[in-house]
């Protein structure tokens, strides 16, 4: 007789948004076939013990940034040491260049050289000129686009004009707008006010919560208007949760995302590692960390991404003209499930929420992603919860020759990971294989969560 399953995985305790559950799961074809608390050993052609540890869905990271360091292969590989399994990267499409055409590249890329499953953003630092390749994103199954309402100086920002013309474009088509709020204009000014101060010292001053505030509260006014689905990428300030909380009351349809830098660091690092956590929006405070925290359990905060965008820094560099971004992917769930599980800020539902399911639900990947269900992608994360370990950048598989969280100490960590049933890591072993990857076109939510 032949095996039912081509692999059944005995003992776990399964995660999901709704609690935990000791689950054998049978796989077969790739997909979760079968779900039970005991299922016959010889009905698998493969056996893998995860006895009292957890299994998490595969992880999603929907901001992924791989045009600097790290290219898309990268991400993938140093994606999947951290649990993840399906990203969602940006297509960077700069003044001059074709929005479609960026996206197309992406996804040509993507299916090259991707280890493992994703997605793809359109990124608009142009609309004026890319507006009008927004219905051919759509056909390509890329259906959610970011402006920039900062980095005016860098000639990055989206005006008000362009960003209300967008959201209209873009409602009328069932795509999803996305934003960096923050007051570029102002910031701009406060940049030129301070130039001449030691930069450390004011950087947190020339980007203050408030001025993300602002451009929260101008982004949720614009989108209304426009009856446009509004995501916010990477809130890092107390003061924008209120009207993200006041918005969700009122009905609008508005996702909110964080990122474990905005959890776990504050701009104290600056004094240590310079322009290493220059990073936009900056590092906040202890108090903003904590509000964050609490908005994630509140379901004000809905996602946790990594807003991965590793360049190549050194600490001694001029701070002024070092570029903005850091690694964050790989650490992404270590380091929130050690100061939000293991420190008792989160429960572990919540975060594997925020990582997996919900975002698999606000870009249309659920129940294939998101989810230990039958008929689910057989994408999972054995953690062992137990497993001590440092985050270093000796360590570490991102080009970034350094991390954010150098001696960080974890208790917990991802020690096998496999995509729609095929292992691709296996302790420090990664055993993936190219050309395996799916694009996946996004379909957005059409209400709220
Ligand atoms: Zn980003």
């Amino acid at each position: 007789m032949q095996n039912e399953f081509d692999l059944i995985i005995q003992g776990g305790l399964a995660v999901s948004s709704k609690g935990i559950s000791r689950l054998d799961i049978g796989v077969r074809k790739g997909v979760i076939a079968k779900l039970a608390p005991r299922l016959s050993a010889s009905d698998g052609v493969d056996l893998m013990d995860a006895t009292g540890k957890y299994i998490f869905p595969g992880l999603i990271d929907v901001h992924v940034h791989p045009v600097y360091v790290d290219t898309i292969e990268d991400c993938s590989i140093l994606g999947a040491f951290g649990g993840i399994t399906t990203m969602i990267h940006y297509a960077y499409a700069r003044p001059g260049m074709e929005l479609a055409r960026t996206a197309e590249e992406f996804i040509e890329k993507g299916t090259q050289t991707s280890y493992t499953d994703f997605a793809i953003h359109g990124a608009m630092f142009d609309p004026e000129n890319q507006i009008k390749d927004i219905a051919k994103c759509i056909e390509l199954g890329v259906k959610s686009f970011k402006m920039f309402m900062t980095y005016a100086k860098l000639g990055w920002m989206t005006d008000d004009y362009y960003l209300a013309k967008a959201m209209d474009v873009i409602s009328g088509l069932g795509g999803l707008a996305m934003v960096h709020a923050e007051d570029g204009l102002a910031i701009d000014y406060l940049e030129d006010k301070y130039r001449h101060r030691p930069q450390k010292e004011v950087f947190l001053k020339v980007r203050p919560g408030v001025l993300e505030a602002d451009a929260t509260f101008r982004a949720l006014s614009l989108a209304e208007v426009m009856g446009c689905p509004l995501y916010i990428v990477h809130v890092s300030s107390a003061r924008a949760l209120p009207l993200l909380r006041e918005a969700r009351e009122r009905g609008q349809r508005v996702y909110t995302e964080t990122c474990p830098q905005y959890l776990c660091l504050t701009d104290e690092i600056l004094q240590e590692k310079g322009p290493l956590a220059k990073i936009g929006p900056p590092l906040r405070t202890r108090e903003d960390n904590q509000a964050l925290w609490d908005a994630l359990k509140a379901g004000v905060i809905d996602v946790i991404a990594s807003d991965h965008a590793p360049k190549d820094k050194k600490i001694n560099d001029d701070f002024f003209e070092a570029p903005f971004g850091s690694p964050s992917s790989e650490t992404m769930l270590n380091v929130t499930y050690q100061r939000g599980v293991n420190e008792g800020r989160v429960d572990l539902c919540t975060l594997v929420k925020s990582m997996s399911e919900t975002p698999a639900k606000i870009f249309g990947l659920y129940p294939r992603k998101g989810t230990i269900k039958e008929g689910s992608d057989a994408d999972l994360v054995v953690f062992d919860q137990a497993r001590k370990h440092t985050i270093g950048k000796a360590t570490q598989h991102s080009n970034a020759p350094y991390t954010l969280y150098e001696g960080f100490e974890c208790l917990g960590a991802p020690t096998l990971v496999m995509q729609r049933g095929r292992v691709i890591v296996d302790g420090s072993e990664f055993k993936g294989k190219k050309g395996e990857a799916a694009f996946l076109p996004v379909e957005i939510i059409s209400g709220l969560l």
